[in-house]
């Protein structure tokens, strides 16, 4: 489609952002309705997020997503947050609406739509080993907390993050059985294992070039299900290894195409056409 006068800009900010797969996915779904709207990414360099949230209104871009590193970063910078941002303390959804910016949070639905289509997985009730504290557990805490987990263990490299995550979600969430751990505690790790009926990885261990985590699967239900949030590669190890052993297993592209799709309605009112992005990010 062409680029004219009366063409709305959308966005990503991050940094870098090079990577991102957000435009492609976008800018097919504004294509396949004939949407006058246009995507880019913009590397903004973490002090210059307040300025850029500034542009945002000066220039009428009319929706921004928000990625590492300032999901947090551009909240003082926001006129309204609604509040599921809110109780996850980070944004990747801005929405302009003549000049005022509301931030939301597509994360945790996108989390919570892709566990349910891919694996049949609904958060009521449910026994959680989550991996990794970093920004994007805190959209799978989130998700489960919301939605009546009855038990979350934190496992991270960095043990204190891991407390730091379980504490401020326990002072939240007072019914929710919260406990940190350090991954490398085999004795912990093992019995939570056996314990989840879901393992997620949040961690960014098994992308690309980097080292992936062990652990002792054979030790979980058969009813038991992994999520990885990895989607480079789209088979990890960890989730090869899970197929393996006949538990049902998903990488991190249907959380990114639903988070995706729900920024998408957000901006436009229009429904998302979610195959038209699937494809693309495929
Ligand atoms: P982040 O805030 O930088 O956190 C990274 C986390 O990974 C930390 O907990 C870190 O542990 C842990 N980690 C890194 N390398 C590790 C290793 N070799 N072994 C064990 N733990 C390791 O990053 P993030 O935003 O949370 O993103 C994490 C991953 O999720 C990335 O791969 C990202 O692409 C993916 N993600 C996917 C989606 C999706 O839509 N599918 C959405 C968001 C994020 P320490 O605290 O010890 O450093």
């Amino acid at each position: 489609m062409a680029i004219k006068a009366t063409t709305k800009i959308y966005g990503i900010f991050g940094h870098p952002v090079s990577h991102s797969l957000s435009p492609v996915m976008h800018n097919s779904a504004f294509a396949a309705l004939g949407l006058d709207c246009a995507y880019l990414a913009f590397d903004v360099a973490p002090k210059e997020i307040g300025k850029a949230a500034q542009a945002v209104k000066t220039l009428g871009i009319k929706g921004i997503n928000i990625t590492i590193p300032h999901k947090e970063s551009i909240i003082p910078h926001l006129d309204e947050i609604a509040s599921d941002a809110e109780i996850m303390g980070a944004v990747n959804t801005v929405r302009n609406d003549d000049g005022r910016l509301t931030g939301c949070n597509t994360d945790v639905g996108g989390f919570l739509m892709a566990v349910e289509e891919e694996l049949g997985i609904k958060p009521g009730g449910s026994s959680v080993l989550l991996v990794g504290a970093g920004g994007a557990a805190r959209a799978v805490m989130s998700a489960f907390c919301m939605n009546g987990a009855e038990r979350i263990c934190i496992a991270n490299r960095t043990y204190d993050k891991a407390l730091k995550l379980a504490s401020e979600f326990g002072k939240q969430f007072k019914n929710i059985r919260i406990e940190p751990a350090a991954l490398d505690d085999s004795r912990v790790i093992k019995a939570r294992l056996a314990e989840a009926d879901i393992l997620v990885n949040s961690s960014s261990a098994g992308m690309e070039d980097e080292e992936t985590i062990e652990l002792p699967l054979d030790v979980l239900k058969g009813t038991a299900c992994v999520y990885d949030l990895v989607y480079k590669p789209r088979e990890t190890r960890l989730v090869k290894e899970a197929r393996r052993l006949g538990h049902r297993a998903s990488g991190g592209l249907g959380m990114l195409l639903y988070q995706g799709a729900l920024s998408f309605e957000i901006w436009t009112g229009v429904k998302a056409p979610v195959e038209v992005m699937r494809k693309a990010i495929e």
